[in-house]
């Protein structure tokens, strides 16, 4: 087993002057035994970056190391990586036994009863000790990506490259695997880089998360670091469903005026910024409280477009006067909603809750601390 570390890692696809940029000077480090998720918009760079490890892309510039030995001359049979793809790419006439003795015969000195038993151990891990005997054509999906995932982890390679690996699984199962693939991930120990567009399997799954955009490295964190403490504008709204509200304003003094309403800000918060600089304002749906009455200098009122109740939560959709359709925002409460479509209500922005982003970088000037969210050590409390 080895960490794995990527050093300003660049890929050109096409001419290395005027090709497509696909991952530019990526640097980022995954401890031995870390799971890593890298998330992304489709076309970020997340499978060519996966592809770089692996080896089956050359690395235009930069480094590619796992454990102390850089690995971007070595060739994809030599790396002792195992990757695991979305399609599960078995073969369809082998039993799953042979698909999973498969890597083992092609890359290693053991014997055939040794093989034998390697199978049949990490066949047991993976509760597909009853199936070894079967096709892939026989199998469900969950089960084919049982024996993808058994043939990875019997090669015990030094890291496990993932690629969408649930995503040709329906709802209820994707769940579940994800689950499973922690405990498993946590028992073997075996460094891990998974790759997935989907924000809520990265926030569920990883230690850390690389959060990826148009090829370079937005953000490093845990989950809940990314969630409250965003670098800049991409990360916060892309991490969370529903996304992140912004309100496009300017700063006017200790304010932060915006068409809809002016914001006030504390000393501590508005010293830092220059005045009359563009901002935007950004509130968690879930930080707005919606109630019938006017609340302070933080609360303004709005109108009520639609209510959508999920059992759990109410996503209410909200409009200041004179907004249109596009500049609705959200808000989320729990329990029974209080609120319905037409009516007039007061949203007050806690100001513990706020973020702050130069509008012209996108740079998070101000963010919610993680202190705030009572969240410790990025544990929900
Ligand atoms: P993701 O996995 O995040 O969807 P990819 O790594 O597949 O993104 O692609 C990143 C960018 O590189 C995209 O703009 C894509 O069109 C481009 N790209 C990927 N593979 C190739 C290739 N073989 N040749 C040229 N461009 C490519």
């Amino acid at each position: 087993m080895a960490g794995l570390e990527l050093d300003d890692v660049t890929k050109v696809y096409g001419d290395e002057n005027a090709g497509v940029v696909a991952v530019e000077d990526v640097s980022v480090e995954v401890p031995d035994g870390d799971f890593l998720v890298l998330v992304g918009p489709s076309g970020c760079g997340k499978s060519t970056t996966l592809r770089m490890i692996a080896g089956l892309e050359a690395v235009t510039d930069g480094e590619v190391r796992l454990g102390d030995r850089t690995i971007n001359e070595v060739s994809a049979q030599d790396r002792d990586i195992a990757m695991v793809f979305q399609s599960y790419a078995l073969y369809p006439h082998k039993t799953v036994r042979a698909n999973m003795a498969f890597g083992l015969e092609e890359s290693t000195e053991l014997s055939e009863t040794e093989i034998d038993e390697t199978v049949e151990e990490t066949a047991a891990l993976m509760g597909i000790d009853e199936l070894l005997d079967r096709k892939p054509g026989e199998l469900s999906g969950g089960q084919q990506q049982r024996v993808a995932l058994g043939r990875a982890i019997v090669r015990d390679p030094d890291a496990f490259l993932m690629d969408e690996p649930l995503s040709n699984l329906d709802a209820k199962l994707r769940a579940e695997m994800r689950t499973e693939l922690q405990h498993l991930q946590e028992q073997l120990g075996v460094t891990t880089v998974y790759v997935t567009h989907d924000q809520t399997e990265a926030m569920t799954m990883g230690d850390r998360i690389a959060v990826l955009n148009q090829g370079e490295l937005q953000q490093v964190g845990t989950p809940l670091e990314c969630y409250h403490e965003p670098n800049n504008l991409f990360v916060a709204g892309f991490i969370g469903e529903p996304s992140m509200n912004f309100f496009d304003g300017r700063l006017d003094g200790a304010w932060v005026a915006t068409d809809a309403f002016d914001y006030p800000l504390g000393p501590a918060t508005s010293d830092d910024l220059e005045d009359g600089s563009e901002l935007v304002l950004g509130i968690r749906p879930e930080d707005i409280r919606v109630s019938d009455r006017r609340t302070g200098d933080r609360g303004f009122e709005a109108g009520v477009s639609v209510v959508e109740p999920m059992g759990n939560e109410n996503i209410i959709h909200l409009r200041f006067d004179g907004a249109t359709a596009v500049e609705e925002f959200i808000a989320t409460t729990e329990g029974v909603p209080t609120v319905s479509g037409g009516d007039r209500v007061t949203v007050e922005f806690p100001e513990e809750a706020i973020h702050l982003f130069d509008a012209e970088s996108g740079t998070a000037v101000k963010n919610r601390r993680l202190a705030f969210t009572g969240a410790v050590d990025g544990m929900l409390p």
